[in-house]
Order: C-alpha cells, then structure tokens, then sequence
C-alpha cells in the first residue's frame, strides 16, 4: 500500500498536471465539472486528516475555475497552505506550468 507521503506525492502530480492542462476558456459544463470533481476528490481522497482538512478549505476558498490559469494558481495556493501546516517551503506559485506543463527552462 501506499504510504501517506508516497501517495501526497503521486496525488499533488495528478492534481496539477490536470489543472495545467485544464482548458483555458472552459464551458459552463467544464467549470462546473471541475468544481464538482474537487469536492467529490475531497469526500474520497483516502487519508482521513487530509479529506477533513481539505474539505475545510474548499469552504473558505472554491476552486477558481474560470481558465487553466485561475484553477492552477489556486491549487498551488491550496498546495502551499497544506506546505506550511506541515512545515515546509512554500513552491513559487509563477513557476507552476514550468512545474508542471512546460518543463524548466535553462
Ligand atoms: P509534495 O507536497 O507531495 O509535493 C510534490 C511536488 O509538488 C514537490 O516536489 C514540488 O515539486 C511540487 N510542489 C510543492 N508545492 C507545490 C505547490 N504549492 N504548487 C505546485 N507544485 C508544488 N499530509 C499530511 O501529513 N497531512 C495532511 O493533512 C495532508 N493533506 C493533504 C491533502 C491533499 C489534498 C494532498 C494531495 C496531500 C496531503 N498530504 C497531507 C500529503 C502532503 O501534502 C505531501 O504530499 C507529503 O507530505 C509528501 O510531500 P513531498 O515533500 O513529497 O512533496
């Protein structure tokens, strides 16, 4: 089984490889989807803390789903305030399709 780091890791890839490829004019159905998606991941995601925290947060910040950029800048701001709770350096959030889309440029 995985444990809780090992499966942190693996979500927080697929969570915002799927932002970074996110639409950047979503339809009202896509936006609505998305928002689902995250509240539904947030009753499911298999880590007891984490759901209760996630879903926490879900209350005082939606997910921002207007385009790719709005929906991977929010979710590296939920990524970082999960960063910091458990000590962490926060990630540049200017660097996130880098991260996650485009590759570093060097
Ligand atoms: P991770 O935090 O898993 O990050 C993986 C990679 O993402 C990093 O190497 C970095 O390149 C990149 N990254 C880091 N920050 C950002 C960012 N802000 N935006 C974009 N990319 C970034 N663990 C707990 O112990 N308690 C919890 O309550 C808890 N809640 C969680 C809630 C959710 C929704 C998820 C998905 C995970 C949660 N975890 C929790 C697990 C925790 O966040 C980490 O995944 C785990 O501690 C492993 O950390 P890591 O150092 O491998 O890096």
């Amino acid at each position: 089984p995985l444990d809780k780091d090992e499966l942190g890791s693996k979500s927080w890839a697929f969570l915002h490889t799927m932002a970074a490829y996110y639409p950047d004019k979503p339809s009202e159905e896509q936006k609505a989807d998305m928002n689902n998606f995250f509240h539904i991941f947030s009753k499911f995601y298999p880590c007891n803390i984490c759901a209760k925290d996630l879903q926490e947060q879900l209350k005082y910040s939606p997910p921002e789903t207007d385009s790719q950029e709005k929906l991977s800048q929010w979710l590296c701001k939920l990524h970082n305030e999960v960063n910091t709770k458990l000590g962490k350096p926060e990630f540049d959030c200017k660097l996130v399709n880098q991260r996650w889309r485009d590759g570093w440029l060097d």
